[in-house]
């Protein structure tokens, strides 16, 4: 007799093609999710299911619990774990998807490649002493933060649905358990060849490397210097993205090697947060008691990533291992370049500026000192500006500022662009919204008791963060004062 409920799995739209099991065996092993005792879905992304040509109300309504638990896999899928290795706060270990695992590459209707992945979906031959599960509060905070950068346009891995497993989790307290449905471009992480690498087998690289490009850079796979072209290429979208996450305040707070996704998406949110007081040396993650993932040291460390992606590259890049060097070396000098370029381009829309001009960085410099200085709210404050052009009131009465600000609006005024456009520019290019610290903490603290209103409300309010109305004012008040540094935790 034909299972009612694997029959239905079959009609909820998914179109598997995985390329990744076609790739040499030591870069992952077959694992089937374990199963859990009582899927219940919690949330699920509608749009997100509409736009990969699933079938949405199908998966809400039937397969979901046993599809987004790992219960049963959809037809198609080949589940895998991945291995990769990586730099976790600079000190290098094979690690691999201990807790994930990767049901396949969906194939929307438009053609286009996406991995669906299982995260805290049971133990593989990559767990070490983990228990491959996760914790209900840390996946629906994954969940938000992924989706307020999609909404804020940052390339970002998306989430699909949570739903809760019915078995508890043991960490510092029992908690509810959870797995957390992931789409991403592609999980191929510079951890992936780091793993690689460390396999010391070129031809492993190789293929790696050429998958990549045929999946990410296709543009470059007939080229000569094709390996060369993919680095510069991975340079590229990085620095792109951290002028991103520097425009929005975003710290990801755990940048090891294994946690920087090669198709430029931002991947694995575990302790990250957005800075509400402008502070370059803000950090929230418990376990960064060095800063080394400090806002502004992102940039920094995206390079130093980037550096241990390219030694891995060595072998293809020439023959003679001092030439790669070489050019690996010239390729990396070009990130701090590019990176400054995309964020000043960025900052530039942030203050209503359409022309380039040579003082524009000192510009940009001089009033986030002010902000750090008078501990100004980094959000509110380049959204605030955009009214302040137009009431011609300063939202901070310091020497300093108001100096600063006369500057600004000279500058302004020397474009030849109306002031309504330069405002417009600024309330598109400044978000309203972000997910402030307590606010999403409030909503977690209520779903994990089983009130799921808050957060319902929440992602509403983030799914379009450049918009303002009665119910974003209040999620764009910052934190009362508090005098314990706010703190975030491993999602593990
Ligand atoms: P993360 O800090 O989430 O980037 O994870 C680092 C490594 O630890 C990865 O290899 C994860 O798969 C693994 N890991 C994290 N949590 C668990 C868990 N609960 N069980 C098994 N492995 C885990
Ligand atoms: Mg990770």
């Amino acid at each position: 007799m034909v299972d009612l409920k694997e029959k239905t799995a079959f009609s909820s739209g998914w179109n598997f093609d995985n390329s990744y099991t076609k790739l040499p065996l030591s870069l992952f092993v077959k694992q089937n999710p374990t199963k859990v005792k009582a899927p219940h879905i919690v949330l699920f992304n509608k749009q997100l299911a509409i736009s990969l040509g699933l079938n949405a109300k199908k998966l809400f309504e039937d397969d979901g619990n046993i599809i987004f638990s790992g219960n049963k896999v959809p037809i198609g899928s080949e589940p895998i774990a991945q291995a990769y290795a990586g730099h976790q706060f600079g000190h290098f270990n094979i690690l691999g998807d201990g807790r994930a695992i990767l049901l396949g590459e969906h194939i929307t209707p438009e053609g286009i490649r996406y991995d669906i992945q299982l995260k805290g979906s049971g133990v593989s031959a990559y767990s070490r002493r983990g228990d491959g599960r996760a914790a209900l509060g840390p996946m629906l905070r994954e969940y938000i933060i992924s989706e307020a950068m999609y909404a804020l346009g940052i390339p970002t891995t998306r989430s699909l649905a949570v739903v809760t497993t019915g078995e508890p989790v043991y960490r510092d307290r029992v908690l509810a358990g959870a797995v957390l449905t992931r789409v991403a471009s592609s999980h191929i992480r510079v951890g992936t060849f780091q793993f690689a690498s460390s396999l010391n087998e070129t031809e492993v690289i190789r293929t790696l490397a050429d998958y990549t490009l045929n999946r990410h850079f296709s543009e470059f796979v007939s080229s000569e210097n094709k390996y060369l072209l993919l680095l510069h290429a991975v340079i590229d979208r990085q620095s792109k993205l951290l002028a991103k996450w520097m425009q929005v305040g975003f710290i990801h707070g755990v940048m090891n090697t294994d946690n920087m996704a090669i198709c430029g998406e931002t991947i694995d949110y575990g302790p990250c947060a957005f800075m509400d007081t402008y502070d370059p040396a803000t950090v929230f993650s418990s376990i960064d008691q060095h800063g080394r993932y400090a806002f502004g040291n992102q940039p920094h460390i995206a390079q130093w990533n980037l550096a241990r992606f390219a030694e891995t590259l060595l072998p293809l890049l020439h023959q003679d291992l001092n030439q790669s060097i070489q050019i690996a070396n010239d390729a990396i000098q070009t990130f701090p370049i590019k990176f400054k370029q995309y964020w000043l381009s960025d900052m530039r829309k942030k203050l209503g500026l359409f022309t380039e001009q040579p003082d524009d960085l000192s510009l940009v410099e001089e009033l986030l000192l002010c902000m750090e200085k008078y501990s100004m709210d980094y959000t509110n404050t380049f959204r605030d500006l955009a009214s302040d052009l137009n009431i011609h009131e300063h939202m901070l009465d310091e020497p300093d500022f108001i100096t600063w600000h006369s500057h600004w609006q000279k500058r302004i005024l020397n474009q030849n662009e109306t002031l309504d456009n330069a405002i417009q520019l600024m309330l598109k290019s400044n978000p309203a919204v972000i997910p402030r610290n307590h606010n999403v903490e409030a909503a977690l603290s209520a779903a994990e008791e089983g009130n799921f209103n808050e957060l319902a409300k929440l992602l509403e309010v983030l799914s379009e963060p450049f918009k303002e109305g009665p119910t974003s004012r209040y999620y764009r008040t910052p934190p009362a004062p508090s005098k314990t540094p706010y703190k975030t935790y491993c999602g593990t």
